[in-house]
């Protein structure tokens, strides 16, 4: 297992064919690298999120999924493993998807077309610097898989969850403008599970309904400074099946209104997923949030289901443009072409236009210059705990500001 040192040479590896892959597991312990496989794209990225291994290899066919899939997954997670993508298939497809790794923002040391020498794997395994610790510190509990339904019940009884913020900027003036708030899952050794481990599985279960109003009220009592005193925004992220509780836009206006915030400056943000099949349903719950002042964002605009009919139907406020588009502006001619129709489309929409995943000074300058209002990203402050988000102030300001 690969879970608790904090060596920089811990490799994981996904390949269904179990000789194949126990073959390149002992090929690179001969460098020196603490090897592991799993033939299961989920355990694959349930490890990948919670234990953070230095290095990941993704096979390009498995048997359940492509790999390219997998890479998308890995880009969602926040991976910052150095990535190593092999096939079987032919050069050219590998290429394409060493180019889907690297436009998705994963740090892509290169590609291996199988069968390899263990030459070949150890020079490209040692031209990746070891990847920063995960966005997510990796969990020290020593769990290697998904939580079991049982033990996130348990872990809402102990009432384990809690949330992170991460700070808004104006694109313009550099001011902070807001705080997006951001589940979490501590450890009992110090790591942290982020959202994508334990959210799906909350919507799989009713456990979704209690896990959301844990989050918020936790989020509630530890509102960074600035929110009430200030009126700063709170930006919180609600899955779609909360909806169907039809008594939580009431519960919502009581926190907001024990804490001292007006829904004004609540934003509830929202992933367009394919669960909500009843079009009209959304649009009535959606409608009853606006009409309680509450703002709504579609969230990761551009991938997935959103939608421009959605976009143009549904009562939102706010667009923020996935990361995927973001991450990548410095170094692709496409994402800088999508984001400033995404801008422009959000405007003539009278949307705030957010752009979320700025890893770069080049990629503020280039949202500021499109007209983007506001931006959120790692190269202007990572989500943090209650105390360090209520200390945070903006260090990037803006010409003219
Ligand atoms: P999201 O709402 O799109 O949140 C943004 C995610 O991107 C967060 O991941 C954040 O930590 C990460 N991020 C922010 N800036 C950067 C950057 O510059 N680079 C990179 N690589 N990543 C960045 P996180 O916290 O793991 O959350 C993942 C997703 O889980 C969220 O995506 C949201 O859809 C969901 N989620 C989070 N909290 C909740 C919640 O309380 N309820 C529900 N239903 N979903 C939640
Ligand atoms: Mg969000
Ligand atoms: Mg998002």
């Amino acid at each position: 297992m690969i879970v608790t040192e904090p060596d920089t040479t811990r490799l994981l590896v996904l390949d269904d064919e179990n000789d194949v892959a126990a073959t390149i597991c002992m090929m690179a312990a001969t460098g020196g690298y603490r090897a592991e496989h799993v033939g299961d794209a989920d355990l694959f990225l349930a490890r990948v999120a919670i234990s953070g291994p230095t290095h990941v290899m993704v096979d390009l066919q498995l048997a359940d999924r492509d790999g390219i899939e997998v890479i998308h997954r890995l880009a969602k997670i926040g991976c910052t493993a150095s990535v190593i993508v092999m096939s079987g298939l032919g050069g050219r497809i590998l290429e394409s998807a060493g180019r889907v790794a690297t436009e998705n923002g994963l740090r892509l040391i290169g590609t291996l077309a199988k069968p390899f020498p263990r030459a070949d794997l150890l020079a490209l395994l040692a031209t990746g610097t070891p990847g920063e610790v995960s966005a997510l510190a990796p969990s020290s509990a020593g769990s290697a898989g998904i939580p079991s339904e049982q033990r996130l019940r348990e872990a809402l009884r102990a009432q384990e969850f809690i949330a992170h913020f991460q700070p808004k900027v104006s694109c313009a003036s550099g001011d902070l403008v807001g705080f997006e708030c951001l589940a979490r899952w501590p450890q009992p050794g110090g790591g942290m599970v982020g959202p994508d481990i334990f959210i799906q599985l909350a919507e799989a279960t009713d456990v979704i309904h209690a896990l959301t109003r844990q989050i918020y009220q936790y989020a509630f009592a530890h509102l960074p400074n600035g929110v009430r005193e200030h009126g700063l925004k709170f930006a919180l992220n609600l899955s779609q099946l909360n909806l169907t509780d039809e008594s939580f836009p009431r519960w919502l206006l009581d926190i907001c209104r024990e804490h001292g915030v007006a829904p004004s400056q609540v934003i509830l943000e929202m992933t367009e997923t394919a669960s909500m099949n009843n079009p009209l349903a959304l649009l009535e719950h959606l409608t009853q949030f606006r009409i309680r002042g509450f703002h709504l964002s579609i969230d990761d605009f551009g991938v997935g289901y959103s939608s421009l009919v959605q976009l143009a139907r549904l009562p939102f406020s706010e667009l923020k443009i996935d990361q995927m588009f973001v991450k990548t502006l410095a170094v692709s001619a496409e994402s800088q072409k999508i984001v400033t129709a995404v801008v422009g489309l959000g405007r003539s929409l009278g949307l705030k236009v957010v752009a979320e995943g700025v890893e770069d000074a080049w990629a503020l300058d280039f949202l500021r210059d499109v007209g983007c209002d506001e931006a959120q990203g790692y190269y202007i402050a990572r989500p943090m705990d209650a105390l360090a988000s209520s200390a945070w102030k903006p260090s990037v300001r803006r010409a003219g500001s």
